[in-house]
C-alpha cells in the first residue's frame, strides 16, 4: 500500500453524491506511452477518431500567431470565434457556448440543469460521457435499451418520465457509429415535454454525407428544449486544443455561462479554431480520405468473415468473434493501438478509427495476423 491510499479511502465517504462510485474515462493509449513499453517506434494509433491529417495549415499558423499573445488571459467570451460560428450556423452569437470540448459543454449542461432529484436518458451503448456527467451530479441514469446496437427512439420515449430532466442523444453515436434520420429524430424530439432538454450530440457531424441526415441547429428555433454539441476534436483535427460548444436558445446559453469558468477555452483554441472554420477544402479532403478510408477497412473486415456496426463516422466498430480484450492486447504488441469498447457493453468488439491508407492496411494485417496466425502474402 502506498502512503496516503488509507486517506483516499476515507475520502471516498465523503464525495458529492455519485462521485465515489464513478470509474474513470479510458483514454485511447498514446503512442508515445506504447512505443516506451515496447521500445519500438512507429506505432499506429487508431483509438480516439482523431483526423489523421491533423489541423489545416491556417490553423497551425494561427497557433502560432497567437503565442506571442499568451501572457494574457484569452478572450474567455470568445467573441471573434462566435462571430464566424453564428454566421456559418445562421444563429445570434448569444446562442452559442464554447466549451474545453465538447465534453465540457456536456458537463456544463448537466452541472446547470440536473438535480440529484432528477433522471437523465440515453441508450445503451452511448457515449460515455453522458452516464460519467449524470452520475457526477447525483442524478439517476436511464438506459434505454439499443435496437441493432443503435439508439431505440421508441425505447427511449419509452423511458421519459416525469422526473426526466435531459436526454442525451448522440448522433452519429460513438461508439456504434449508427445515426438517426431527420424524420424519427425530429418527431422524437417533438413529443417530448417542454421540461426535458434534449442534447443531440453532433460531434462527428462534418463525416456524415447521407441526405437525410439532420443539421438540427436548423431545428432551434422550432424546440426551445433542445441544444445541439459540436466539435473541432473530429473533421476539424484539433482534438489536442479542446474546443467544442453548444447551441441553444439564448436563455439556455445564458444560463451556461453562468456555470461556465471564466477562461474555460485558451487563446490557442480560440484562433485555431476560427481559421479552421474558414478552410473548408481541408474538410472536404478529410471526408474523402474518410469515406476511401471506411471502405478500405470494411472490405479487409469483410474478407476476414468479420461482423461490424455499420457506421457513418470515422470509426467502425467490429465484432471480433471473441473476448477483444485479449485482441486488443495482442495488437498492441503488433504496435497497433485500437479501442476496446467492453466498457460500452460491447466485450467483443474493438472500436478503429479510420486513418490513412497505410495505417489502415498495417491494422488489417495486424489483426490478421493476431486472430488467425499470420499473413496471406
Ligand atoms: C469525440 C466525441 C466528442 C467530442 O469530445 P471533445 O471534448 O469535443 O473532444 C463528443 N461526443 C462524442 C459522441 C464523441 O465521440
Amino acid at each position: 500500500m502506498r502512503r496516503g491510499d488509507s486517506k483516499l479511502s476515507a475520502w471516498t465517504q465523503r464525495t458529492a453524491p455519485g462521485v465515489a462510485g464513478l470509474t474513470p474515462y479510458e483514454p485511447g493509449k498514446p503512442v508515445e506511452e506504447l512505443e516506451r513499453e515496447l521500445g519500438i517506434s512507429g506505432a499506429v494509433k487508431l483509438a480516439s477518431n482523431e483526423n489523421p491529417l491533423g489541423p489545416c495549415a491556417g490553423a497551425r499558423d494561427a497557433i502560432i500567431g497567437a503565442v506571442a499573445g499568451l501572457g494574457r488571459y484569452p478572450d474567455g467570451g470568445g467573441y471573434h470565434l462566435k462571430a464566424v460560428l453564428a454566421e456559418r450556423l445562421a444563429v445570434a452569437p448569444s446562442q452559442l457556448t464554447l466549451g474545453n470540448g465538447s465534453n465540457d459543454v456536456l458537463e456544463l449542461l448537466a452541472r446547470t440543469f440536473v438535480t440529484p432529484e432528477d433522471e437523465v436518458v440515453f441508450s445503451e451503448h452511448a457515449f460515455i460521457v453522458y452516464p460519467i456527467v449524470t452520475q457526477a451530479v447525483g442524478a439517476t441514469a436511464v438506459v434505454a435499451k439499443a435496437r441493432n446496437h443503435g439508439h431505440d427512439l421508441d425505447a427511449m420515449a419509452a423511458a421519459v418520465t416525469d422526473r426526466t430532466r435531459m436526454v442525451f442523444i448522440a448522433n452519429p453515436n460513438n461508439p456504434t457509429g449508427t445515426w438517426l434520420n431527420a424524420k424519427r429524430l425530429r418527431s422524437f424530439i417533438a413529443a417530448l415535454p417542454a421540461q426535458v432538454l434534449v442534447v443531440v450530440d453532433e460531434a462527428y457531424f462534418e463525416y456524415v454525407g447521407l441526405p437525410d441526415y439532420p443539421d438540427c441547429t436548423t431545428w432551434l428555433a422550432d424546440f426551445p428544449n433542445l441544444v445541439v454539441t459540436r466539435t473541432f476534436s473530429k473533421a476539424h483535427g484539433l482534438a489536442g486544443v479542446r474546443m467544442g460548444y453548444g447551441v441553444s436558445q439564448p436563455d439556455v446559453a445564458e444560463l451556461l455561462n453562468r456555470v461556465r469558468q471564466p477562461f474555460n477555452i485558451n487563446s490557442l483554441a480560440l484562433a485555431a479554431a476560427e481559421a479552421a472554420l474558414r478552410d473548408e477544402e481541408h474538410i472536404r479532403r478529410s471526408v474523402e480520405i474518410n469515406d476511401h478510408g471506411l471502405r478500405q477497412l470494411i472490405l479487409g473486415i469483410e474478407q476476414f468473415g468479420l461482423e461490424y456496426i455499420p457506421s457513418v463516422a470515422n470509426f467502425v466498430t467490429i465484432d471480433v468473434g471473441r473476448p477483444a480484450a485479449g485482441v486488443y492486447a495482442a495488437l498492441l504488441k503488433e504496435g497497433i493501438i485500437v479501442r476496446p469498447v467492453a466498457g460500452y457493453g460491447l466485450p467483443r468488439h474493438l472500436r478503429v478509427t479510420v486513418g490513412r491508407e497505410r495505417e489502415n492496411r498495417r491494422f488489417l494485417k495486424g489483426l490478421e495476423k493476431v486472430l488467425y496466425g499470420g499473413g496471406t502474402e
